[in-house]
Formats: C-alpha cells, structure tokens, sequence
C-alpha cells in the first residue's frame, strides 16, 4: 500500500529507526563511552563494555548481592534490582524515549498503573471493546475499593464526556474489534478534566504508534506478544517521562513482589534485538493480505486500520507510524472460521498475537462482543507469497 513508503521516509518514522538502533546498541554506547575515558570508568548498570566483556547481557540469578556495612549501590536485593533487568530497562527506555520499568506480564504492568493511581471515590474511563481482562481487573478489584468504573466504545471517546474523570484508559486499535480513538484529542479533553492518560500500546508497539509523543502520561506494554515476538515469554512493561509515576510502577513492584524472572528478561532483550525486522515484515504482510482477504469472495469483511473501508483510517494515518498486524476477518459463521484457521497450514490456531508464526483464533470463543465468525488473524513473518497461497487455498475450500 502507498501508505507504507509515507510512513517509512516519514520524519517520525526515522526518528523512531534512529531509537531502535540506539537500543540495539546501547552496550556498543556504554563500550565506546568506557574506550573514550581510557576504561577507566566504572562500568554502567549493566557492568558491560570493557574490552574482554561479553556483549550480551549477563543472566543474573542470584537473589543477594554482595552487601558490606551500610547497604550502597544499585543492587541490594534482587526483588528490588537486578542486572539482566536493568539491561533490558536501558534498551526498552530508549526505544520509548522515557523511562521503562518491566513486569513478569502485560497484566502485571497494568496492575501498577491500575491499582496504584486510582483512588477511593475517583472515578476512571475504560474502554468496553478493549483486552477485557483489563475491565475484569477493574471489577474485581477496584469497584469494591470504591473507584467508579466507567466504560465507552473506543471508536465514542470523542464524544465521551470527561468530566470528573481521574484516569482515561486507552487502547488504539482496540483489542480484537481494531477500532481507533484519537488519541491526540483523547489527551486534549483529559488535560482540561484533570484525568491522567494511559495508553494500552501493545498492539502497534513503540515502532507503530508513540502515544507519549501524542500527549500521554504513561505507555502499558503486553511484550508477550510483538515485543519478544517469539511466543516463548510472558512480559510487560511501563513507560513514562514523569519522574512520580515511574517511581510509583517501582515501589509497586518492589512492594508486590510480582518481579520479572532474570531468564524471561533476557529473552525479551534478545526478542527486542530482533523488533524492527520482524515489525517491518508483519505490517507488510498485513497491508499486503487486507485487501487480498477481503475481495475473497468467502471473506464478509475485513477490518484494519490501514484500509480506506476502517471507518477511522485518516485517524489511525494521523497517529500510526504503522497499521500493525493484526487483521479481523469475519466469515459467514463459526464453522467456516473455524475450518479456515484449521486448515490453513501457515496458521497457528493460537490466542494472543504478535508472534513471528501467523496465528489467529475465533475471539467470541471468549465472548468477545464479536460475530461467531469473526477470526483475529494475526500476521506474522512467514514470506509473503507462501503465506498467502496457503490462506487462499484454506479459504478457496470452505
Ligand atoms: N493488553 C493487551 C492489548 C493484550 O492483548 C493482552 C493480552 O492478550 C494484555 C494486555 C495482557 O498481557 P499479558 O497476557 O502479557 O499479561
């Protein structure tokens, strides 16, 4: 599609490929800044970059640190620092360009936003179509502590009333329906209602989409899925450029205990060495199997932001660097989709999405407010052609 050329000579773009591969090379920074100062200098966070040093991040396990008389330095207790964790926090705040605290899970990083900010008697926005554990969390926990939940359809919060709001949760496109908010005037109304911004980022990641950029206070991050990539981590992350809430995600998690594993940290750090490509790969496979799927004369509809049918595609150009990768397909009914996604060899017939195998499944299996046949079909890295043959044959069959 031509949007993809705009989108990747844009100024945005660039800046944001500029970012990934400072990320990617953030030991190669802290190596050369050691060389400069003749290696004399104490090595940084991640004790990394002096000639002999491996040049991937160390797994570190161990749950003590060396600790002598009056407790100094960044590692005291390892459900407070860590190493492998601080060499992923340094290459995912980068990439964010605010400061990034990771999480055991993407609901993990939720939960210390969610449970943390809202307070008694306050009243928060969710979206109704969006990842709907996000609004079971809410119920079950926040509703009885006497927050009052509010919920509207993504593609209605610009004519939500925000008033009164203390936070106004975000997720753009939705999760699995792929509707669009316009985050821009999302954040131009909270500001004037006193309502922090939260933006659920993981589907576009900070390659597709840079919702800080757009005006929002904090980024909540599912890595399960794009950021790793590789289905093999449960992982999350925040990020913000405000001092109070980043410190606020550490003390929730220090004081929860819900601490990433050393060994899932690394994972996700090799995961990330690998975003951009494997980004790049998706959304043109996605742009390229929109319009292909949706002429497939077994095909009712095809829902994606970067088509002209989206009804808020000139509002996902405005805001997206990329469409991402996740298609809704809907098919004439339940067994229909099911036989696609069954019998179409390229497809894992999975949950979640963002891996490097396409993958896809019927989301009202989970009562998800969609038709039976509505599949979310998740493109991944397979070469173009090849997949689309084996899509087109699945589909020629039903
Ligand atoms: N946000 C979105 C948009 C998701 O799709 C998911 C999981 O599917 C989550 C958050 C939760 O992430 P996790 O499963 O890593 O806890």
């Amino acid at each position: 599609m031509s949007q993809r050329n705009i989108h990747t000579q844009s100024v945005a773009g660039q800046a944001v490929q500029e970012l990934f591969c400072r990320a990617l090379h953030h030991v190669t920074a802290t190596h050369k800044d050691l060389l400069q100062k003749g290696g004399t200098a104490v090595a940084g966070l991640s004790a990394q970059g002096r000639p002999g040093d491996p040049v991937t991040p160390a797994i570190v396990p161990s749950s003590v640190y060396f600790l002598p008389g009056d407790p100094a330095g960044p590692y005291q207790y390892a459900r407070w620092t860590n190493p492998t964790w601080s060499a992923l926090e340094e290459a995912l705040s980068i990439l964010e360009d605010a400061e990034a605290v990771i999480f055991p899970s993407g609901m993990a990083a939720e939960a210390a936003i969610l449970c943390s900010l809202p307070k008694p008697g306050d009243r928060i926005l969710l979206p109704s179509d969006a990842y709907y554990t996000t609004r079971v969390l809410a119920d079950t926990y926040l509703v009885p502590a006497g927050i009052r939940v509010l919920t509207c359809p993504s593609a209605n919060y610009d004519s939500q009333d925000f008033a009164g709001l203390r936070m106004v949760w975000i997720e753009s496109p939705s999760n699995p329906g792929l509707d669009i908010c316009d985050i821009r005037k999302a954040v131009a109304k909270a500001r004037q209602a006193g309502a922090i911004v939260v933006v659920d980022n993981t589907t576009p990641t900070p390659l597709g989409q840079r919702p800080l950029d757009l005006g929002a206070d904090v980024v909540v991050s599912s890595d399960t899925k794009t950021i790793n990539g590789h289905s093999d981590v449960v992982f999350g992350h925040v990020a913000s450029r405000q001092a109070g809430l980043i410190a606020g995600a550490r003390d929730w998690r220090k004081l929860c205990g819900a601490i990433p594993g050393p060994f899932e940290s690394w994972l996700v750090h090799r995961g990330l060495e690998t975003l951009e490509v494997r980004f790049e790969r998706m959304c043109g496979n996605a742009e390229a199997l929109a319009p292909r799927l949706a002429e497939h004369r077994k095909v009712q509809q095809v829902k994606f932001p970067g088509l002209p049918s989206h009804p808020a595609h000139a509002v996902a150009k405005s805001q997206m660097l990329r469409f991402a990768m996740i298609l809704g397909v809907t098919l004439s009914d339940k067994n229909s989709a099911e036989q696609f996604i069954n019998g179409c060899k390229f497809i894992r017939p999975t949950t979640s999405f963002g891996g490097v195998h396409t993958s896809a499944e019927r989301r009202a299996r989970w009562g998800d407010k969609v038709p039976e046949g509505f599949v979310r079909l998740s493109v991944g890295c397979e070469p173009l052609e090849q997949l689309w043959k084996e899509m087109k044959a699945a589909l020629d069959s039903l």
